[in-house]
C-alpha cells in the first residue's frame, strides 16, 4: 500500500518510508491511497477468530507486501498478547478496557506495533533511527516500553522535571538499554518545543534519521482500529446499533475507529468526548476550525488545542461537513463534571474509572439522551495512572496492579537538560 501526504505537495510513498519519516516532507500527514472493505463474512464470523487473526486480516492491506505475511502475523501476535475486555456498565453502556498492556495505557498497542515495524525495516537497512518524543506522562512510558530492546532504534524521551507522576517517571526512567530519559527543567511545552526544533535542525537531520512516535505516525495510528473490532466481537450477539464514545485528544484513536468503519465494521455513530479543550466541539457547531492553546485539566492526556488527526477525519469523510456531522457528535466537559462522573460510576455501578474514561462515559450518556444505541466508551488508562484524582474523588484507595508495582521498586536514571543546545549535544554525541 502507498500513502499520500494530506498537504498534497510531497510524492506518494511506501509504508516503510512513511513510518520512518513520520511526517511527509511537505509536513503533511500520510494517508492510505485506498481503503478496501473486508468481505461481510469476516464480520459475520468474527466471534470465531482470535484477536490476532482479526487484527492481521484488518491491517494487512495497509502493510503487505513490505512486511511479509508471516512476519506481520508475528508482529500482530506479539503486539496483542494481553486482554481487551468489554465490561458492561448498564443496559445501554459498556466500557472497553484498553489498559491491560505493559504500561496500562491504551497507547501500548500503537507503540508496540510501530516499534516492531521499525525493527523489521532496520534489519534490512542498517541505518539507525532515533525516536524522539516529548511526553506529559503517558505517551512516553508506552513508547519506551514498546521500543525496549528493538535493534537499530534509539529512543530519547523528554519529560518535564517534577511535572509527571511518580509512577509515570518510573516507567520512563527504569528501562535502560536503548531508552534514554531526558529530564527537562521546564514544562511540557518546553519539551515539545525542543523536539520540534530538533526536527527542523538541518545540521541534526543530515546526520541522523529522526522520527516521532505519536499518532501522526501511521504505524502508531492504524493499529488502534483493532479496538473497535475487539469490542464488536464481544458485543455483537447481545447488541445491535453499537456506537463508540472515545475520550479524545489528538483524535488518533477515534480516527482509527472510522477506518474500521470504512473496512465494513457496523458502527452506528462516533462520539468524541472532550475535556475543556473543545476545538472540535466548536467546529461541529460553527464549521470553522479555530485551534487554540491547550488548557490544563485532570484528563491531561487530552489537553490538546489543535488535534493533529482531525485532518484525517475530514479526509475520511471526503471533506464533507454533513457527512461528518451524520457520523460524529462531540461534547466537552469540565473537570467538575468529570469528577462527578467518576463518583457516579463508582457509587452506582461499582466501577472505578480514570478521568479520561469518565469523560467518555459522559459522552455516552449525552448521546443516549437523544439516540437509541448501545454505547461503548473507551477506558484509555488504568485508574492508578491518575491515582491522586481518583482516590480523592472516590475516597477509597486503589490497589496498584503488578505491572506498576514492579517498576516502583526500581531506581530511575535520567539526564538533566535545560536548553535545546544540550539536547542537540546529547543527540550528536
Ligand atoms: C493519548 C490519550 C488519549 C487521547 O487519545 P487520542 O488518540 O490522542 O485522541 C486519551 N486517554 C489517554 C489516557 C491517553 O493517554
Amino acid at each position: 500500500m502507498n500513502y499520500y501526504s494530506l498537504n498534497k505537495k510531497a510524492p506518494n510513498t511506501t509504508f516503510a518510508d512513511a513510518v520512518v519519516r513520520g511526517l511527509a516532507p511537505d509536513k503533511g500527514l500520510y494517508f492510505p491511497e485506498s481503503i478496501t472493505p473486508l468481505d461481510p463474512s469476516f464480520f459475520e464470523t468474527i466471534e470465531d477468530k482470535s484477536n490476532a487473526e482479526i487484527a492481521f486480516e484488518a491491517i494487512k492491506q495497509f502493510i503487505l507486501p513490505e512486511i511479509p505475511e508471516d512476519i506481520l502475523k508475528t508482529i500482530v501476535e506479539e503486539t496483542l498478547n494481553f486482554d481487551f475486555p468489554v465490561v458492561e456498565i448498564n443496559e445501554n453502556i459498556s466500557t472497553l478496557e484498553l489498559f491491560h498492556g505493559p504500561t496500562m495505557a491504551f497507547k501500548d498497542v500503537g507503540a508496540r506495533f510501530m516499534a516492531r515495524c521499525l525493527g523489521y525495516f532496520n534489519k534490512t537497512n542498517t541505518n539507525h533511527v532515533t525516536v524522539l518524543v516529548a511526553t506529559s506522562g503517558d505517551t512516553g512510558g508506552a513508547v519506551a516500553n514498546g521500543f525496549l530492546g528493538v535493534k537499530g532504534v534509539d529512543v530519547v524521551i523528554l519529560y518535564p522535571s517534577g511535572k509527571v507522576s511518580d509512577i509515570q517517571e518510573k516507567q520512563l526512567t527504569t528501562l535502560g538499554q536503548n531508552i534514554t530519559a531526558l529530564e527537562v527543567d521546564g514544562v511540557f511545552d518546553d519539551c515539545q518545543d525542543m523536539v520540534k526544533q530538533a526536527f527542523m535542525d538541518k545540521e541534526l537531520t543530515d546526520k541522523m534519521q529522526l522520527t516521532s512516535a505519536n499518532s501522526i505516525n501511521i504505524a502508531r495510528w492504524l493499529p488502534q482500529l483493532f479496538y473497535y473490532m475487539f469490542a464488536y466481537k464481544q458485543l455483537k450477539s447481545k447488541h445491535s446499533d453499537i456506537a463508540f464514545s472515545v475520550p479524545s485528544g489528538n483524535f488518533g484513536n477515534i480516527c482509527a475507529g472510522m477506518v474500521a468503519q470504512k473496512l465494513g465494521l457496523p458502527i452506528k455513530h462516533f462520539i468524541a468526548a472532550n475535556n475543556a479543550n473543545d476545538t472540535v466541539v466548536n467546529y461541529m457547531i460553527s464549521q470553522t476550525y479555530i485551534p487554540k492553546p491547550s488548557v490544563q485539566t485532570i484528563s491531561n492526556a487530552m489537553d490538546v488545542g489543535n488535534p493533529s488527526n482531525f485532518i484525517r477525519i475530514q479526509e475520511l469523510h471526503n471533506n464533507d461537513f454533513d457527512a461528518l456531522k451524520a457520523n460524529l457528535s462531540s461534547y466537552s466537559y469540565t473537570d467538575e463534571e468529570t469528577k462527578a462522573a467518576l463518583l457516579e460510576l463508582y457509587n452506582d455501578y461499582s466501577y472505578v474509572a480514570d478521568p479520561h474514561g469518565a469523560v467518555g462515559y459522559l459522552g455516552a450518556k449525552d448521546y443516549l439522551k437523544e439516540n437509541d444505541a448501545h454505547v461503548v466508551f473507551m477506558e484509555t488508562a488504568h485508574p492508578t495512572k491518575f491515582l491522586d484524582v481518583v482516590e480523592d474523588v472516590i475516597k477509597e484507595s486503589v490497589a496498584l496492579p503488578s505491572q506498576i508495582e514492579a517498576v516502583m521498586d526500581k531506581e530511575g536514571v535520567s539526564i538533566k537538560i535545560n536548553s535545546y543546545n544540550e539536547l542537540k549535544g546529547f543527540l550528536l554525541s
